[in-house]
């Protein structure tokens, strides 16, 4: 599947928020400015009132089939009240996809965006690609975007904490055997 920056943009900033539960609101507001979110000043409010949204947005990665992921991302999007809207910011300058109006709250335009992203990625047929890692215990989530989509750990130091682990298991399991 192919992942283009645009319709990414929801899903990357789901990604981070997951991954950065209580953040500082300068800090989300940079991310918000680097996927030209209008008005992405955050305040210290806002990052409260994103943060049971971001549990909500958790559970989609940690879903285990993709028919779940899409049951909780379209809940999702009910829940935001997720209404596309061709938008351009003053003459001349494209139009482009909002999916909450421009007057709302910051934190009522993030949700809606971030609902957006995920349910835009499943429908590419990307919903398997929404994951959480495998290492028990770490619990940061990702988009798979490599190309063959088997990238299960959010780290390469997950990754070979979890090679070890298995490894020395069948060490083990070999010793007993001989
Ligand atoms: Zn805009
Ligand atoms: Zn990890």
């Amino acid at each position: 599947m192919q992942f283009n920056t645009y319709t990414m943009a929801g899903t990357r900033v789901a990604v981070w928020l997951v991954n950065n539960l209580s953040p500082e609101a300068s800090a989300l507001t940079a991310v918000l400015s680097s996927y030209d979110v209008h008005e992405p000043m955050v305040t210290a409010g806002e990052v409260r009132a994103l943060r049971p949204w971001t549990r909500r947005l958790r559970e989609v990665f940690e879903a285990g089939t993709v028919a779940e992921k899409a049951e909780r991302a379209d809940g999702l999007l009910v829940a935001a009240d997720c209404r596309p809207r061709l938008v351009s910011h003053g003459d001349g300058l494209p139009f482009h996809f909002h999916y909450a109006p421009v007057r709302g709250s910051l934190a009522s335009r993030v949700e809606a965006l971030t609902a957006a992203g995920l349910a835009h990625v499943i429908d590419d047929g990307g919903g398997e690609r929404l994951r959480a890692c495998g290492r028990v215990g770490c619990g940061v989530v990702f988009a798979d975007t490599s190309r063959n989509g088997r990238r299960h750990f959010c780290s390469v130091r997950c990754a070979n904490q979890v090679n070890v682990a298995n490894h020395r298991l069948r060490q083990r399991r070999a010793a007993v055997v001989r």
